[in-house]
């Protein structure tokens, strides 16, 4: 697996993703690697002929006073992992490469990055469909993976790929599971042995796909949202909690496809 830092070598004429056409899945991730990243692997090592992942803990996406800080980063376990999982390449830019001084334009994604997430975490989306728009630019990649556990993310990604015409198909991977329920996140490391217990009570709520009931079983836990949304079509009830420090997020459908 290659490992590449400055964009430039990728939109070279003769770089590493020149002549490797035709088909490249791209994996957009902010690392620490699950087995959900390694899903996304997967879905694209099994449809494109080069895979590409980013690794990035893109700033643009966090709040001031979020964990951009403290976001767990090990690049040396990651590039293993990806190699094992038969990513190609390896994009792992700094933040300076990403954002060079002067760095001024931004996209802005109206209602759907307001809603649900965006009420709490603001600019977070346009955060995230900036620094995407950036990837597939420079990337160019035929298919894009993301995963239904960020349900409203993947929304975003979707709208920004039709309202720009980028050409990129973007594909959802279903969540990936602890055998417990929770969902796997980078941010589950942040959680204590008793969060970890009390966090449980999230995809517990979620399975109910009952409003009402759940927010019954998420009583004793800080609840930034507990809504029902319909994202292209797919209805799902999705939630953000907050257990001690960590905020969690997880969603289960309701009606519609991942796709
Ligand atoms: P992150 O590194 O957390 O930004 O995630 C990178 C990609 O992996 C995003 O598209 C996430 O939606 C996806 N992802 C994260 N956790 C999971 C999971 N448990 N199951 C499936 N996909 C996931």
């Amino acid at each position: 697996m290659k490992i590449v830092r400055r964009i430039s070598e990728l939109l070279t004429r003769d770089g590493p993703l020149t002549g490797t056409v035709p088909r490249t899945g791209l994996v957009p991730t902010m690392g620490a690697f699950h087995a959900g990243h390694l899903a996304l692997f997967a879905a694209a090592r099994e449809e494109n002929d080069v895979v590409v992942a980013s690794l990035f803990v893109n700033p643009a996406q966090f709040g001031a006073n979020e964990d951009l800080d403290r976001y767990p980063r090990d690049e040396e376990r990651d590039a293993k992992l990806a190699e094992e999982a038969g990513v190609d390449l390896l994009f792992a830019p700094s933040a300076e490469e990403m954002y060079p001084e002067g760095y001024a334009t931004w996209v802005d994604v109206g209602e759907l990055g307001e809603r649900l997430e965006g009420e709490f975490r603001p600019d977070h989306f346009r955060g995230v469909a900036t620094v995407c728009l950036k990837l597939f630019n420079i990337v160019r990649p035929d298919r894009a993976y993301f995963g239904q556990k960020d349900a409203q993310q993947a929304a975003v990604v979707k709208q920004l790929v039709r309202d720009l015409n980028l050409g990129v198909e973007i594909r959802v991977v279903p969540t990936v599971r602890d055998e417990d329920g929770l969902a796997l996140s980078s941010r589950n490391a942040y959680l204590s042995a008793e969060e970890r217990a009390a966090a449980l009570a999230l995809p517990r709520a979620l399975a109910t796909k009952d409003r009402e009931r759940a927010r019954e079983l998420l009583r004793g836990l800080e609840i930034d949202y507990l809504e029902e949304a319909n994202f292209n079509g797919q209805r799902v009830l999705a939630a953000a909690v907050r257990v001690g420090e960590t905020r969690l997020i997880d969603n289960v459908i309701l009606e519609g496809e991942s796709t």
